[in-house]
């Protein structure tokens, strides 16, 4: 058993923070894992983490940190998640995409372009007795319904789950990639499909989960044996409270909703820590998120949370929220194991987010 992985970011202050609150800042670093924080009644909070990304943090710290070590499970059938967490605005998805997925510099690159080229670096540096493919899929959870972002038919995928083959986005697109240029081309058109959206849904980008996946299945000729590891990125919603966005109508209504699911992850995350060792339930039903981050959390995924955070003072009662979920989602303890299974039991099941586990090795 092992902790999950939980780690805070700050971005720098926007010209907007400073044109209207000044440089004004909530937190004074003490090292790499360990820094103070300050409310807006000047009371302060020394908060601990795995590791501390500040203003400065490059992109590629992140990576190294966060996804490196989960790529080279992924690819050793082990699953692996993860998550970013934060108000609108705190850099989620600069942290997950860079400020373009396509056309990011060097140094600005995301975790998703390097992790596609992590990915098959890890790959073609492994045995070659073993066969490898590698496929993905994306989905954004809006409005507590999944949607196919690399098929917009398929509005409403079902979220199954079977006692053998844990969960299943049941009939969504999977797109095999044979090199990094494949994967990116993938990748942006699922996040145009997202932008197409967004017009249409009030800047749906930040008002729904979006989740990409990518499925490393190992072929071991000798053994006619199937090894599979997920790796799983989840962009979320903003954390931000309904009342402070003086939302109203349809947007409202969205809000509402993430701040349901949203709710629901932080339940989830109190029952797995409130009582260890105890058998008791966990509400993972009680929204799509939770649902599908069943393995993620309860279980068999190594999982990192990145809890992303405004450095402004004039945000610090959203970043306090968000560095206390961090603290909690500490407590989690996962126990993943590589996935293996036999080869004529591997195809055909359709797209499982959870892989089906006939024998398993515990790795922890
Ligand atoms: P979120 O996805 O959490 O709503 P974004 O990732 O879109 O927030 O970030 C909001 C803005 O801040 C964007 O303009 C983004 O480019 C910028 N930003 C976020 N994080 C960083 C960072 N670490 N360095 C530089 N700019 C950042
Ligand atoms: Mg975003």
């Amino acid at each position: 058993m092992s902790n999950i992985t939980v780690c805070a970011r700050f971005r720098p202050l926007s010209s907007k923070e400073k044109t209207n609150f000044g440089n004004s800042v909530c937190i004074r670093g003490i090292d790499s894992e360990t820094f103070i924080f300050k409310d807006e009644k000047e009371e302060e909070f020394k908060f601990c983490f795995d590791r501390v990304f500040y203003e400065n943090s490059e992109q590629v710290d992140v990576y190294e940190f966060l996804a490196l070590p989960i790529i080279r499970d992924a690819v050793n059938a082990i699953n692996g998640t993860i998550i970013t967490y934060g108000q609108t605005g705190a850099g989620k998805t600069y942290s997950m995409e860079g400020p373009d997925i396509l056309e990011s510099d060097e140094h600005q690159k995301g975790l998703l372009q390097r992790a596609v080229n992590g990915l098959f670096e890890c790959i073609k540096s492994s045995e070659e007795s073993v066969k490898y493919t590698l496929k993905f899929s994306m989905v954004e959870i809006y409005m507590e319904k999944v949607r196919d972002l690399l098929d917009l038919s398929k509005d409403n995928i079902q979220i199954k789950e079977s006692r053998v083959q844990g969960i299943l986005l049941s009939g969504v697109t999977e797109i095999s990639i044979s090199d990094p240029a494949e994967a990116m081309q993938s990748l942006s058109s699922g996040i145009a499909n997202r932008a197409v959206g967004e017009t249409q849904m009030n800047m749906a980008s930040s008002r729904s989960h979006c989740i990409y996946i990518f499925t490393v299945q190992q072929e071991l000729n000798r053994v006619k044996r199937v090894k599979e590891g997920k790796f799983v990125l989840v962009d979320l919603a903003g954390s931000e409270k309904v009342e402070k966005t003086g939302a109203e109508g349809k947007v409202l209504e969205e809000a509402k909703t993430i701040n349901k699911s949203l709710s629901a992850l932080g339940n989830v995350i109190n029952a797995l820590t409130c009582s260890p060792g105890k058998a008791n339930h966990i509400p993972y039903r009680d929204s799509k998120l939770t649902r599908i981050l069943q393995d993620a959390l309860g279980g068999n995924s190594r999982t990192a949370l990145l809890c992303c955070c405004s450095p402004s003072s004039s945000n610090a009662p959203e970043s306090l929220s968000t560095l206390r979920f961090g603290t909690r989602a500490k407590h989690i303890k996962a126990s993943p194991r590589a996935n293996s299974r036999e080869e004529n039991s591997a195809r055909d099941h359709g797209a499982s987010y959870a892989t089906k586990v006939e024998s398993s090795e515990r790795i922890l």
